[in-house]
């Protein structure tokens, strides 16, 4: 093996030792799920230094000549992933009780899949065998003959955890935790087909769109503020006022986007009597902060937001079909006839005082709009963990059925 082969295989040496070792977040310790699927997802990166490693074997085979530094650059970028995308979910700063939400979301959708949480530079959704293709897919030259990387590879892709992204900057803005619904519902889409339940085709050409692609963020939004309620086009809206950044080719711009949200809105208000008066309050207020934003981007895309708001009339009875058909409970639903409605006045006066309780998120998070004074993230973190605490400990019980022969103290003979 060549000095310069060497070098890079004692750097994937030492890079081992970190991926093994490396635990910033202890918190993941406590709670066995979460501590569960770091551990799988260290394992995952584990095996990509496996795969690093044959492709140097291999390469150290071949007769290199003018593309030495071409592959040795290429291994030395894959060493580099390797250890950012592991210590962007190691090393993530939101408060652990943060996965009990995003598992909360997916049980709310009936979504199975393994995730980890990551730190990056936006709300978005990725996995670790996607990243390592993306790598491949830049290798200027062709792989090594005879080396066991594709079954390595394999293995990881049967194994693959989804990565799902907070933007740096909010890793301590419960109010911006509700995007990740948004994450969560881009794997539904795929795995429900919902493209085709959905009719998104057909409404692009309505609309005319020439790329879909913001007409499928659009469903997605909607998707999510009809089954987490309002809060969830609150977080949409204040997460773009203060980074407003301006629509990319898939995302619509903000103006659209917030007109879109503006459209549902205003359809629960029409309903807001059907609602405890908290619930109409939150509903209210939420369309007043939507509308708030709205207003400074009223004239940009004028046209864009006319098509939104078409997406949105074809898009929404058929959502609301698909979620009764999944039978999963929009948010209105789950409110209508003051339903709920205690629930939402205790975890109101709850957050008042200043006392964390276990409150089903969905109640937390709506509950949070109408609050005066910015609620901590601690305060929000310690909320999601009796919550999650209660519900566990709820299925040891029923599954043991520890209620029948509940554990009584020795009774003192009196
Ligand atoms: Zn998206």
């Amino acid at each position: 093996m060549s000095a310069t082969f060497r070098e890079v295989s004692l750097s994937l040496d030492k890079l081992r030792t970190i991926v093994q070792h490396n635990d910033r977040n202890q918190a993941f310790g406590a709670y066995h799920s979460i501590n569960t699927s770091v551990e799988s997802s260290r394992e995952l990166y584990l095996q990509r230094i496996d795969v690093c490693e044959e492709y140097l074997k291999g390469f150290s085979q071949e007769k290199l000549t003018n593309s030495l530094p071409a592959v040795v650059s290429f291994l030395r970028e894959m060493e580099a992933g390797i250890k950012t995308g592991f210590l962007e979910i190691v090393g993530a700063k939101i408060p652990v009780e943060a996965y009990f939400l995003v598992q909360y979301f997916h049980d709310l959708t009936k979504s199975k899949n393994r995730f980890v949480l990551a730190e990056g530079r936006a709300f978005e959704s990725g996995s670790v065998y996607e990243e390592v293709r993306t790598e491949l897919s830049d290798l200027p030259v062709p792989l090594p003959q005879g080396t066991q990387a594709e079954t390595l590879l394999l293995g990881i892709k049967n194994e693959d955890f989804l990565k799902i992204y907070y933007e740096a900057l909010m890793f301590d803005s419960p109010l911006t935790w509700p995007l990740f619904l948004h994450e969560v519902f881009h794997h539904t889409y795929e795995t429900d087909k919902l493209e085709e339940v959905l009719q998104v085709h057909k409404v692009q050409n309505e609309i005319g769109a020439a790329d879909g692609d913001w007409v499928k963020e659009t469903v997605i939004d909607l998707l999510a503020c009809a089954l987490f309620g309002p809060s969830y086009s609150v977080s949409l809206s204040e997460y773009h006022e203060g980074f407003p950044g301006g629509g990319t080719i898939s995302h619509p711009s903000h103006s659209a986007r917030l007109y879109g949200l503006l459209q549902f809105l205003g359809d629960i208000y029409k309903r807001k009597n059907e609602t405890s008066s908290i619930v109409g309050d939150i509903i209210e207020e939420s369309f007043k902060i939507v509308e708030s934003h709205w207003v400074g981007h009223r004239r940009e895309k004028e046209e864009l937001q006319k098509q939104v708001k078409v997406v949105y009339e074809r898009a929404y009875p058929l959502i609301q079909e698909y979620f009764r058909r999944m039978k999963l409970t929009t948010f209105i639903a789950s409110v209508a006839d003051g339903k709920d409605a205690q629930e939402f006045a205790l975890t109101t006066k709850y957050i008042t005082y200043g006392i964390p309780r276990a409150t089903d998120p969905r109640i937390l998070f709506n509950s949070l709009v109408i609050q005066k004074e910015s609620v901590s993230p601690h305060y929000v973190a310690e909320c999601l963990k009796k919550w999650y605490l209660q519900e566990k400990w709820q299925s040891v019980v029923n599954q043991t059925n520890l209620a029948k022969s509940p554990i009584v103290p020795r009774s003192s003979s009196s």
